[in-house]
């Protein structure tokens, strides 16, 4: 049910003399000689209602109450605003107080907190101006996800969370066990004695939490041709970084009769599309990015969308950063991986816009990515952007039972887990590609945030699972 009066956002477009009754929590109030000023925000938009309350027309006692963090239905008539930056503002008639807020110990009193203030009151930041703006376009880039690949035909499936495979040893995983940790089975004899006995455990082998949907998808790929996952995935990595979660959320787009340049093609059209989308969602919230939190945004979301990417293959990436003349950090060499400085410099220094680089190394890369003639590099392909560096992470996948049974042995991973991975390849095998993009990553890209913990609502990390 929508409340009587709609959405805050609604009303700040509707014309002077309606009378609506406007919900939301009180974000400050001032007082002034005869009158009281009194900011409401419903969350559905960045931007408050502006509410002028006279002297004398609401009593002592409830206008006693009406304070920041306060939520309240008023009743009003909307009326030209002489402020500048809204058109209307809401003559108060009546005021009802759903919750008080005492003013003395409420935590969002003041302005100006840290992000970290703000991680410990969770259940209450989603009502600051930052988490607001965040939380809105977090919501738009979901939306227009779904979007992108609903219009163009591609499917969209759910992979399952627990998994007794670890794709690519992404990242240490989450062990998934009814077994009881005070009293662990052991196996009694044989070579592996003394071991854990998973037999008795409730899927009767070792099973994890999801680090990537990769492999689930290809199977959906190669029957449904184009299709994509969207979903939750973990990583135990023990790594407090400002970009590095336990929980977050991949997406994961997988097509058949599909090569690397097919890959690159989509990759781009994606970036720009969702970005694009998000830009005509929620002007005023990047806007708010823009003045408060980072003012390159707009103009790097503008680069992104208005450009279009360079290609540039691995070795010839490497050429250009063994002779900049700069000093690394990471050596640069053939072979070894590029680090986020590498990528920033090829895309902020050398060709000012995103780059995709293609055909890495087989040995920095996954068992799955298709082989290159070569029999050095594989068709790899990572989108790298201004400001941030890796942001898409795609390949070609190989598609060639012999081809890939090599790979497995090579990488020492086990034949017999990727038994139906490989059988895929044995009945009605394809070419196919995808590719796979932290939704987070691409937060910290459009808001300008400065740590992954401020994009997702409920952040996990190591020592931390409140709320
Ligand atoms: P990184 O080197 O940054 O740890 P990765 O090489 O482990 O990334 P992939 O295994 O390719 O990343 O995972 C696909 C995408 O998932 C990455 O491009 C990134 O956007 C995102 N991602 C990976 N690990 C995390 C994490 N711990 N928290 C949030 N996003 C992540
Ligand atoms: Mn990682």
């Amino acid at each position: 049910m929508i409340a009587k009066g709609g959405y805050i956002k609604d009303i700040l477009v509707s014309s002077p003399g309606r009378t609506v009754d406007a919900h939301g929590w009180v974000k400050t109030r001032r007082d002034s000689k005869g009158v009281h000023f009194i900011q409401l925000n419903d969350g559905s938009c960045f931007a408050d209602l502006q509410v002028v309350i006279e002297a004398g027309s609401i009593p002592e006692d409830t206008l006693k109450v009406v304070t920041t963090g306060a939520c309240v239905r008023i009743t009003g008539v909307l009326t030209e605003s002489p402020a500048a930056g809204q058109a209307v503002e809401l003559k108060a008639i009546a005021i009802h107080v759903f919750g008080v807020a005492d003013s003395a110990s409420y935590p969002l009193q003041k302005k100006g907190h840290t992000m970290e203030f703000l991680r410990d009151i969770a259940h209450l930041r989603t009502r600051s101006n930052t988490f607001g703006a965040v939380f809105r376009v977090r919501n738009a880039l979901a939306f227009a996800i779904h979007t992108f690949f609903q219009d163009r035909g591609f499917q969209y499936v759910h992979t399952p969370i627990i998994t007794a495979s670890d794709c690519e040893g992404a990242g240490a995983m989450f062990g998934v066990t009814t077994l009881d940790m005070q009293n662990v089975p052991r196996i009694a004899e044989g070579p592996n004695a003394g071991k854990v006995d998973y037999t008795q455990d409730f899927f009767g082998k070792p099973a994890f939490l999801t680090v990537s949907g990769q492999l689930n998808a290809e199977i959906f790929a190669l029957a449904f041709s184009n299709v994509y996952t969207f979903g939750p995935t973990f990583r135990a990595e023990n790594s407090n970084t400002p970009r590095h979660l336990a929980e977050f959320w991949m997406i994961e787009p997988e097509m058949a009769f599909c090569d690397l340049a097919g890959d690159m093609e989509l990759a781009e059209a994606f970036l720009k599309s969702v970005i694009g989308q998000v830009m005509d969602a929620c002007p005023g919230d990047l806007e708010f990015f823009n003045k408060r939190i980072d003012n390159t945004i707009l103009e790097t979301l503008e680069n992104v969308v208005n450009n279009d990417f360079e290609h540039v293959p691995y070795t010839e990436a490497v050429r250009i950063l063994e002779n900049s003349g700069q000093s690394w950090e990471f050596p640069v060499f053939w072979g070894a991986d590029l680090q986020s400085e590498h990528e920033r410099y090829l895309t902020e220094q050398t060709f000012k816009k995103p780059v995709i680089v293609t055909d890495y190394p087989r040995e920095i890369k996954a068992f799955y990515m298709r082989a290159n003639d070569d029999g050095k590099t594989v068709r790899a392909m990572d989108v790298l952007a201004p400001r941030i560096g890796e942001i898409i992470g795609g390949s070609q996948r190989e598609e060639r039972y012999d081809v890939l049974l090599d790979k497995i042995r090579e990488s020492e991973l086990s034949e017999e887990a990727y038994w139906w991975y490989l059988e895929l390849r044995k009945f009605g095998s394809a070419p196919h590609a995808g590719f796979g993009l932290g939704f987070e990553r691409l937060m910290l890209y459009l808001t300008g945030m400065k740590n992954i913990r401020d994009v997702i609502p409920f952040p996990r990390t190591p020592g931390t699972a409140e709320f």
